[in-house]
């Protein structure tokens, strides 16, 4: 069994030199370039010029993070690994839920979060053994038990040389050696994540009161670091995507009898459904079991079995519904 108390009485710096040595470029530090991460990235600098950072742009970020990346590069000379989310995924999620879908619920914020946070972290974190972040226990309640050296449930080691660090004196040590610090503090911001999320606090407000402020009783978290029983965790939103939130419309096969104008279309169906669309199929054969009983295969009778189910289609996509109609 793992014993990594021994650390807790360890200092930033020779916990850093421990992670280095022990794991070399299979560790990297992951910032955004708040006070904390810039802090670790300072004290990691001292020890190897060549120590890895990563962040995670979610294409969402103010300006001022963008230039925080070239400071860091400027300042200490590491290049910053830059990870984006998948343009399916973003794509996706924009398609369906919109591109402020945060605002909507908790629940869809923590789908955003999902898809242009936690996912890329995950895909990151494949190709690591461990890795550093600036959490702190004071920073928030959901924070409070985490360790300073930990191993996740895959084998990857967690690193949060900050863990019993106060806010004051991460001031402090960036005070004494000139540390960059992102422009947003200077704006009233305590905690910065994406442009549309973050906001300024207020005096006497928790440091992350300005993160997904409109929310009131959510825990503050993106699902990078803690599952919701506070234990350290990804939190990966498996929940399915809500059933009313696209637009209705149509989509026709048309061809000759035995062209897989069925099968397109349910194949169609099933791949929309997997994405959470409501979805309803209006294949020509079924039809004239019920709607249409009665019409033959005459050019009126044909006629006449696609009118109808065009018009259903038309009734089906008015109510948000993607219709697939399969008829000649
Ligand atoms: S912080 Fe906001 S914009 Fe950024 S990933 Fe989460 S919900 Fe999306």
């Amino acid at each position: 069994m793992d014993n990594f108390s021994r650390f807790e009485a360890a200092s930033a710096s020779d916990i850093l030199s421990w992670a280095i040595d022990t794991f070399g470029d299979s560790f990297a530090i992951a910032t955004s370039f708040q006070k904390e991460g810039m802090v670790i990235l300072d004290l990691a600098s001292r020890l190897s010029a060549g120590v890895r950072v990563f962040t995670l742009d979610t294409g969402r970020l103010p300006d001022e993070t963008y230039r925080m990346m070239e400071t860091v590069r400027q300042r200490y000379g590491i290049p910053v690994d830059i990870i984006f989310p998948e343009r399916d995924e973003v794509e996706h999620l924009v398609a369906f839920h919109g591109p402020n879908l945060f605002y909507s619920s908790v629940q869809a914020r923590q789908r955003c979060c999902d898809v242009r946070k936690v996912r890329p972290l995950e895909r990151k974190l494949e190709t690591l053994k461990a890795w550093a972040t600036g959490l702190r226990r004071d920073q928030a309640e959901t924070r409070a038990a985490i360790s300073k050296v930990e191993r996740g449930p895959t084998g990857r080691m967690k690193i949060c040389p900050l863990a019993d660090w106060s806010a004051a004196r991460v001031e402090q040590y960036i005070a004494q050696h000139g540390v960059p610090v992102h422009p947003l503090y200077e704006r009233g911001f305590t905690s910065i994540g994406c442009a549309p999320c973050t906001r300024a606090v207020q005096p006497g407000e928790s440091e992350r009161a300005g993160r997904w402020w409109w929310e009131e009783d959510a825990k503050k978290e993106c699902g990078i670091h803690f599952a919701p029983d506070g234990s350290v965790a990804r939190n990966i939103v498996e929940e399915a995507e809500p059933r009313e939130m696209h637009k209705g419309f149509t989509v026709w096969f048309t061809g000759m009898s035995g062209a897989g104008k069925s099968t397109i279309s349910r194949l169609l169906e099933l791949k929309l459904r997997q994405h959470g669309a409501r979805v309803e199929v209006l294949d020509g054969d079924i039809v004239r079991t019920h709607l249409s009983k009665g019409l033959g295969f005459s050019k009126e009778d044909r006629d006449e079995n696609v009118r109808r189910i065009g018009f259903v289609c038309e009734l089906l996509a008015r109510h948000g519904v993607i219709a697939i109609a399969a008829a000649i």
